[in-house]
């Protein structure tokens, strides 16, 4: 009996959709969920076993035997027809998760989808409303402390807005358009809460300031940074009315690319190695003395091949080599990297390389001509004045 149920589930594998994982794309499916119909990979169905069995059933598709009723289930749904069903009004600022993204967006996805049913309802999710507000906790400025803070989002005047008392004026105004949010997890994973979201934008000092925000339910995490997205996806429309929604959501939030510990130098020769944390994030490359600063210590514009950026191993003339070195040359100086290891430098060496390989955009320009601007300005030189 086994044999034969071994031998259908093979020929439902090479059903088109379900070889790969029904949440996240992976192709390497090695579970069924026999009452929701459809095949996931290992990780996935991990989540789907912490929904509880009223949600989702979970078998191997080697290991266990299927009764007749639940092969019947797989056949008549399979990975593609649930989609059709579980995914049938995603709203289109929603980060769907893609394999290695931070598993808060794989989770709430997979709860979303069979929990909730956010997608297959009627309404549209809260988030897509342009309008959010709660409490969420927020690390001190200069500390290492969390409060909990009233935030604000209004799509219709572009701005999220926090209050430290909620009867007093905001503490802060963001532009939404303005701003990048991402999961702080991904790098900093034991330095921070898991639901945090690190939001960064560009202070009135043209320097760039961080915040991190939490909150204990991964599900209103996710939300706020579902709502931003869409918050900016709406804005983008209104901008470029022409564009595709595909190009758009390409540009909503980013990722960092890399970030860590390295030892850098000072621009003489004579200056020590420090160690500081760096960010990879899209064109800037940020060093900090604490990975949670509020603010960096300094922030690297990394422009393309065409303006003469680039990035060698080894260090630049007569300064110290303290192993593992990389160094980062932009038109106005070269920068001194030192790795804990040959993998390690490799890894930022690739990073940063491709970043120099991309040209420049417009928007690019500009953030270089406002991290230029602050090296004048806190140099106390600037231009024109
Ligand atoms: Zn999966």
């Amino acid at each position: 009996m086994a044999y034969q149920n071994e031998k259908i589930i093979l020929e439902l594998l090479k059903i088109e959709g379900n070889s790969e994982c029904a949440d996240c794309g992976r192709k390497d499916v090695e579970y069924a969920s026999y009452n929701l119909g459809v095949f996931v990979c290992a990780t996935c169905s991990q989540i789907h076993r912490s929904l509880g069995t009223h949600i989702s059933k979970i078998k191997h598709i080697n290991l266990d035997y299927f009764e007749d009723s639940q092969i019947k289930n797989l056949m008549d749904i399979g990975n593609k027809k649930s989609k059709l069903i579980y995914e049938k009004r995603i709203p289109a600022c929603y980060r769907i998760p893609k394999i290695n993204d931070p598993q808060i967006l794989l989770e709430q996805f997979i709860r979303a989808k069979y929990e909730r049913r956010e997608f297959s309802g009627n309404q549209m999710p809260s988030y897509t409303s342009g309008k959010m507000e709660g409490f969420l906790m927020k690390k001190g400025k200069d500390d290492n402390k969390y409060f909990p803070r009233k935030f604000t989002l209004n799509e219709a005047d572009d701005t999220l807005r926090y209050f430290v008392r909620e009867d007093r004026n905001p503490k802060a105004v963001l532009r939404i358009s303005e701003l990048n949010v991402t999961f702080a997890t991904q790098f900093k994973k034991d330095l921070v809460h898991k639901n945090t979201l690190q939001i960064s934008y560009l202070s009135p000092s043209n320097s760039t300031r961080h915040l991190f925000v939490y909150h204990d339910d991964p599900e209103v995490i996710v939300n706020w940074y579902n709502s931003i997205r869409c918050s900016k996806l709406h804005y983008l429309q209104i901008a470029y009315p022409h564009a595709n929604e595909s190009d758009l959501i390409g540009l909503l939030t980013h990722d960092f690319a890399k970030e860590g510990y390295l030892m850098k130098t000072g621009p003489r020769p004579s200056d020590a190695y420090r160690r500081r944390w760096l960010t990879l994030d899209d064109r800037k490359l940020s060093y900090f003395i604490d990975p949670l600063d509020s603010f960096p210590k300094g922030e690297i514009f990394i422009g393309s091949s065409n303006e003469h950026y680039s990035v060698r191993p080894g260090v630049a003339e007569d300064f110290r080599d303290e192993g593992f070195t990389f160094s980062v040359f932009t038109p106005e100086r070269i920068y001194n990297f030192s790795a804990s290891s040959a993998e390690l430098r490799n890894e930022w060496m690739n990073e940063i390389q491709k970043v120099i390989n991309r040209p420049l955009s417009t928007s690019d320009i500009a953030l270089c001509a406002r991290l230029i601007r602050k090296r004048y300005a806190t140099m106390n030189f600037l231009p024109g004045r």
